[in-house]
């Protein structure tokens, strides 16, 4: 199980009349970056949310590495960035990055401090803030150091950087590249953006509504870690 392995997934919703995913057959092998893209409703996001173990698929399986979702989200080596993040509003953005686990006081191996994961995304200055204190930005930004604080075996992202200005994108874009590389990370990314998608992945995957239309290698000569 070195590798996800999709087959025929088919997922409705309850009165919906056309399946959201219909038949879907997906392999990523460990440690690709893909990206996938397609129209508006094509059920990128729901994809994502059965890859994360939050919702099952009706028919098809899902093989993450050789476990279920659910077993792998127990494991906490799934990290999900969902387009609009959940922030704890009681908690400061400190607590939120730390909650998961996987944080130490100091640097150790394996693990990061919650500060160097707060500086890695420009948040420093709002380890002490809590979220409703935070524009959107902000607080997406919390929700990619989080997901970065599990150093997860399976990295997730929906449209993750699409609500930050271009100064904020570029450097998390960096950020995802050197998590990407330096640890044997799986990134699934979602975006709208073509662009995007070919800068910061290694396979493109063009849905159709419902399937996988086709997946496309990106040949550019990058280092990896
Ligand atoms: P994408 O992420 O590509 O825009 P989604 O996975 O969000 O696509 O949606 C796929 C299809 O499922 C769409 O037709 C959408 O309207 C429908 N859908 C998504 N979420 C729900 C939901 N919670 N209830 C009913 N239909 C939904
Ligand atoms: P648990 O041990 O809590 O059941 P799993 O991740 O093993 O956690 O399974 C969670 C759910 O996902 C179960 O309902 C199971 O039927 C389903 N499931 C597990 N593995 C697969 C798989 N490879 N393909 C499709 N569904 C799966």
């Amino acid at each position: 199980g070195d590798r996800i392995e999709v087959r025929a997934l088919t997922k409705s919703y309850p009165g919906s009349d056309r399946p959201a995913l219909a038949g879907l057959d997906l392999e990523v092998p460990r440690r690709r970056f893909v990206s996938l893209i397609g129209p508006s409703g094509c059920g990128k996001s729901t994809l994502l949310r059965v890859l994360a173990g939050l919702t099952s698929p009706d028919e098809g399986t899902v093989d993450l590495f050789g476990s279920g979702p659910r077993a792998l989200c127990r494991a906490k080596a799934v990290g999900l960035v969902p387009q609009t993040p959940a922030l704890l509003p009681w908690a400061t953005v400190r607590r939120n990055v730390a909650l998961p686990g996987r944080v130490n006081r100091r640097a150790g191996r394996g693990t990061d401090t919650v500060d160097e994961l707060l500086e890695g995304v420009g948040l420093a200055h709002a380890a002490r803030s809590y979220p409703h204190q935070l524009s959107g930005g902000m607080r997406q930004r919390v929700a990619i150091a989080r997901a970065f604080a599990l150093r997860p075996e399976l990295l997730l992202m929906d449209e993750p950087f699409s609500a930050l200005d271009e100064f904020t994108r570029e450097s998390l874009q960096l950020q995802l590249l050197d998590l990407w590389q330096q640890r044997s990370t799986t990134v699934v990314f979602v975006t709208h953006s073509v662009q995007e998608a070919v800068a910061l992945s290694d396979t493109v995957v063009v849905m159709a509504p419902g399937k996988v239309h086709r997946t496309v290698p990106v040949d550019l000569p990058r280092p990896r870690g």
